[in-house]
C-alpha cells in the first residue's frame, strides 16, 4: 500500500482520513474481498476510515427494487464478516445519510458537463446499456465526489480504472473552493498494490454479472469445483508444456490466497512443467477455502441475527451523519444558502 503525493486531512490523532464505496452487489465475490474488503480492513491501524454500501449508485442501472434491501443487507453482512470490524471504522449504507444529495446537487453547479461527458466508465456503461442510458448514470461521479468530500476524505483507495473519478472529485473540490472559499480538501489516490482478480475465463474482471466468480459464500467444494475448470496459461496445452505464470489467473490467486512458498511453488513448476495445472490449482483451492472458511462461519452468524446486523447499520449512520451534517452546515453558509 502506498500513498501518492499528501495525505491531505487527518483526524484528531493525525491519521489520514479514507473513504470508498462498494456496490450492493448482495453476492461478495474473491476478487471484491482482495480488492476492496480485505484491502480496507488492513488499513483500519493507521487511517480514520469511513465505508458505505453505496445503494443510491446501484440506482443507476436496472434494477429489481424489490431485492435492494437483502442486496444492501448481505453486502454491509459480508464487509463486516470480512474484517471491516464496525468499532475500528465507520461502516454504513449510503443512503442512511441523506446527506450526501443535498450536497451532490450543490455540487452539480460546480461541474462542468464537459468534465462529466469524458468520463471513460460512462461510455463504457451506456455502450453495454443501449436505450436504457438515465441521467444518474451521467451525474454518478458527482455522486461519488459528494460521499468523498462530505466526509472531508483526504485519501481514496483506487484501483487503475477510477483514477478519472477521482481526479474529477478533486476537480470538483477546486472549483468549489475557488468560488465559495476553501471547504474541502482535495482527496488524494491511495494506490494499492494487492493482485487485481480477473474472471474465471480469464477474459474480463471477475464479476457477478458475467457469472465468472468465486463467492465468499462458496463452499470449499464449490470451490474447487469453479478452479478446475478455470482458464490457465492457453500455452500449457499438455502437462510437460512450461507456462508462464505472470500471465495466468490462477497465478494471480495465489500471489493473493497462498503462502509465498506455495506461490513461489506454483511459479517455479508451471516455467519448469514440473507440476501440472491441477496440482497448482487444488494447492490454491486449500488456500483460498482456508482464508474464506471463517468468514463464511461469521457471515452465517451475522445474518442469523439481522436486528443486530441493522443496529450496525444503524450506528454507522449515526456516526456518519455527525460529520455529513456538520459538513453541510459549513456548505449552506458558504453558498448562501441557510
Ligand atoms: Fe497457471 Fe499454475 Fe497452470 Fe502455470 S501451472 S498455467 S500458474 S494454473
Amino acid at each position: 500500500m502506498s500513498a501518492s503525493g499528501s495525505v491531505g486531512q487527518r483526524d484528531a490523532e493525525g491519521k489520514p482520513t479514507v473513504f470508498s464505496g462498494i456496490q450492493p452487489t448482495g453476492i461478495v465475490h474473491v476478487g471484491n474481498y482482495v480488492g476492496a474488503i480485505r484491502n480496507w480492513a488492513s488499513m483500519l491501524d493507521d487511517y480514520d476510515c469511513t465505508f458505505c454500501v453505496v445503494d443510491l449508485h446501484a440506482m443507476t442501472v436496472p434494477y429489481d427494487a424489490g431485492d435492494m434491501q437483502s442486496r444492501v443487507f448481505e453486502t454491509f453482512a459480508m464487509n463486516v464478516a470480512g474484517g471491516l470490524d464496525p468499532d475500528r471504522c465507520r461502516l454504513f449504507v449510503q443512503s442512511h445519510v441523506p446527506e450526501v444529495t443535498e450536497l451532490c446537487w450543490i455540487l452539480f453547479s460546480c461541474t462542468a458537463m464537459g468534465d462529466l461527458s469524458r468520463m471513460t466508465q460512462f461510455k463504457e456503461k451506456s455502450e453495454k446499456l443501449k436505450g436504457q442510458i438515465n441521467a444518474g448514470l451521467f451525474a454518478y461521479p458527482v455522486l461519488m465526489a459528494a460521499d468523498i468530500l462530505l466526509y472531508r476524505a483526504g485519501v481514496v483507495p483506487v484501483g487503475d480504472d477510477q483514477t478519472q473519478h477521482l481526479e474529477f472529485a478533486r476537480e470538483v473540490a477546486r472549483r468549489f473552493n475557488t468560488r465559495f472559499g476553501d471547504t474541502f480538501p482535495e482527496p488524494e489516490p491511495l494506490f494499492s498494490d494487492v493482485p487485481r482478480l480477473m474472471g474465471l475465463d480469464n477474459k474480463a474482471k471477475m464479476s457477478k454479472t458475467l457469472n465468472n466468480y468465486i463467492s465468499l459464500l462458496d463452499e470449499p467444494e464449490e470451490i474447487w469445483a469453479k478452479l478446475s475448470t478455470a482458464a490457465t496459461d492457453p500455452a500449457r496445452i499438455r502437462r510437460g508444456d512450461p507456462g508462464t505464470p505472470e500471465i495466468c489467473n490462477i497465478f494471480t490467486m495465489h500471489q493473493a490466497f497462498s503462502p509465498a512458498e506455495d506461490t513461489e511453488w506454483a511459479a517455479n513448476g508451471c516455467r519448469t512443467a514440473d507440476i501440472g495445472c491441477l496440482d497448482c490449482k487444488r494447492r490454491l483451492a486449500d488456500s483460498m477455502a482456508a482464508e474464506l472458511a471463517p468468514i463464511l462461519e461469521k457471515y452465517r452468524g451475522l445474518i442469523s441475527r439481522p436486528d443486530h446486523v441493522r443496529h450496525l447499520m444503524d450506528e454507522g449512520a449515526a456516526a456518519c451523519r455527525g460529520i455529513a451534517q456538520k459538513t453541510l452546515e459549513e456548505v449552506r453558509q458558504r453558498i448562501g444558502v441557510r
